[in-house]
């Protein structure tokens, strides 16, 4: 039988850690602009703000400011990717999809350009050290999920599904983690039917790791109670986010 501080440690092992950084606002200036995959457009940030630029979590966001004709600034939430303060650089990934502004504004970026950013006001960070991590999601997570597999340490086994429109989105990246991609790509069948099915492949067999996802909002909150009412998955196993919501605009939605 399991004891009370049994169950308690249990569950502390899969604690989320949070983690304040002091806001500040930046200014930066588009140093290169480079078409990753058909849906993946990446732009190189420089700017002596950033050399004291901190983020402490993979899944941490800036928000970026768009300028909008008349009208207050559009806000819209991304990854930073990757950064070096000696360099004072920072990576942001765009994936390409009907265009909102900043998607708009990515696409038609170039060198010289600028770009007003907040953040991360403070990082959510998942556990360590776990037999093994799942990261799921669409594209809006792939700068996460590739972030995540770039800092992965030695020995840490890491499985990934990730849906995309097409075979050559598929990410290139360099890890050090045992890891196992498992790769969709759209036919139709919508992104919660496609997901699901594919967690037998992906899911190990143990309940003692943790799963990471990110997604359009309905898919990611259907994925989660999958997860949790269907797998047997505790809820603090998981940490789930909609990184954006069908027909609306600049939404994010933390998923309880
Ligand atoms: C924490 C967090 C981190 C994120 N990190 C990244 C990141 O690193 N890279 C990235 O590309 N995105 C990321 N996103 C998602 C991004 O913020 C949204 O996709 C955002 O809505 C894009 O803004 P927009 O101005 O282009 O479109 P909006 O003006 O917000 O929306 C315009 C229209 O496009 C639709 N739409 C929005 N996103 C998508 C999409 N991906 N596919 C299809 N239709 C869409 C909307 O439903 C709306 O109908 C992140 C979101 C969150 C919450």
């Amino acid at each position: 039988m399991t004891t009370p501080a049994e169950t308690a440690e249990a569950t502390d092992r899969w604690a989320l850690r949070r983690v304040r950084h002091e806001v500040r606002r930046r200014v930066l200036t588009v140093t290169a602009v480079e078409r990753l995959s058909p849906g993946m457009l990446r732009l190189v940030f420089a700017s002596p703000d950033l050399a004291d630029f901190v983020s402490a979590g993979f899944d941490d966001h800036i928000k970026l400011f768009f300028p909008i004709e008349g009208g207050e600034p559009a806000m819209r939430d991304y990854t930073p990717r990757s950064f070096d303060n000696a360099a004072a650089t920072l990576v942001i990934d765009f994936a390409v999809h009907e265009a909102g502004p900043a998607t708009a504004w990515a696409l038609s970026a170039k060198v010289g350009d600028t770009l007003n950013i907040g953040g991360p006001r403070g990082s959510v960070l998942i556990p360590e050290a776990l037999p093994w991590l799942v990261l799921i999601g669409d594209e809006t997570a792939l700068p996460a999920i590739g972030r995540r597999l770039e800092e992965a340490q030695d020995g840490e086994t890491i499985a990934t599904l990730a849906i995309v429109d097409a075979a050559d989105d598929a990410l290139a990246v360099e890890t050090k983690a045992a890891w196992t991609p498992h790769w969709l790509v759209r036919d139709g069948s919508d992104d919660t039917q496609a997901l699901t099915a594919a967690l037998d492949a992906v899911l190990p067999a143990d309940k003692e790791g943790f799963i990471w996802l990110a997604a359009e909002a309905r898919v990611a909150k259907a994925l989660r109670a999958h997860l949790v009412e269907v797998r047997g998955f505790s809820p603090k196993q998981i940490k789930a986010a909609g990184y954006w919501v069908r027909g609306a605009e600049g939404v994010h939605e933390r998923i309880e």
